[in-house]
């Protein structure tokens, strides 16, 4: 699998934008700011979006994208997500007001097809197993577990304290773990009440999973990258972590173990 990393800031900025992870060039994880670090060509070879939550910062990009490739796009586009951000999204963003209803237009062929998924459910598409992981966040929210035959990921989502995660991830053992680690331990107090990690707290939660595999931090506050990578690598010596890029490539092939996860090349912003 070839993970694109196309935003994964919890902020905007010069050469920061909002979670969008392209899978395989057809399949987008979120669809924040990021989604303006594609072409068009590349905009219409997207086949599905499975989408976390409603937050803005994870979606902001899914209407503009739909009405960049309106007129020439040949498939529609396929939304999974739970069933209160299907309903969030027909009744705050695609409702005529903020933007068009793209899932009845054109009417011929609308552009937007919006399906449900629930935590736990399974989802085959594309050749993909996606699995919606529990999520610990103010908002009804999910991860995914995404499995192909060439390997395993599990994204948290935007996601806090959440002792429900770990028992699945030992189970299911994934090749990568992108989890959210937002703030500093100066904060912890907001980092609970908003639903993201902070350090200490991420230290906490990974004493709860026994699988070691590569752990990519993603959604760091803007100018605190620095100080909470640190932390997070002083608190968990032991464990193989880094902050995500924006721009990297992650080849995910467990059918070669030596490289079962590769940094190849970059975007310029
Ligand atoms: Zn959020
Ligand atoms: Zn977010």
């Amino acid at each position: 699998m070839k993970l694109e990393i196309l935003g994964c800031s919890g902020g905007i900025g010069k050469s920061l934008k909002t979670t969008t992870f392209l899978l395989d060039e057809t399949l987008l994880i979120d669809a924040g700011t990021g989604v303006e670090q594609l072409t068009m060509t590349q905009m219409l070879k997207v086949r599905t979006v499975i989408i976390t939550h409603a937050h803005i910062d994870h979606i902001a990009g899914l209407p503009l994208m739909l009405a960049t490739i309106y007129d020439q796009h040949q498939h529609p586009i396929d939304i999974y997500a739970l069933p209160e951000v299907v309903t969030a999204l027909q009744q705050h963003i695609f409702n005529w007001t903020i933007w068009p209803d793209y899932t009845v237009l054109p009417e011929h062929q609308p552009i937007l097809r919006m399906h449900t998924i629930n935590v736990g459910d399974q989802l085959k598409c594309q050749g993909y197993d996606i699995t919606a992981l529990p999520a610990s966040h103010p908002t009804p929210t999910v991860g995914y577990l995404v499995r192909h035959d060439s390997g395993s990921f599990a994204f948290s989502g935007d996601n806090g304290c959440n002792d429900k995660l770990w028992p699945v991830l030992n189970h299911e053992k994934p090749d990568l773990l992108i989890i959210d680690v937002s703030f500093t331990d100066d904060v912890q107090e907001l980092a609970r009440l908003s639903g993201h990690l902070t350090p200490s707290q991420l230290a906490q939660e990974l004493a709860m999973f026994n699988h070691y595999c590569p752990i990519r931090i993603t959604h760091l506050k803007p100018g605190f990258e620095d100080c909470i990578m640190q932390r997070c690598q002083q608190l968990i010596p032991e464990r193989d972590i880094s902050a995500l890029q924006h721009g990297e490539t992650l080849i995910i092939n467990h059918t070669h173990p030596s490289s079962s996860l590769t940094l190849t090349g970059s975007i310029t912003l």
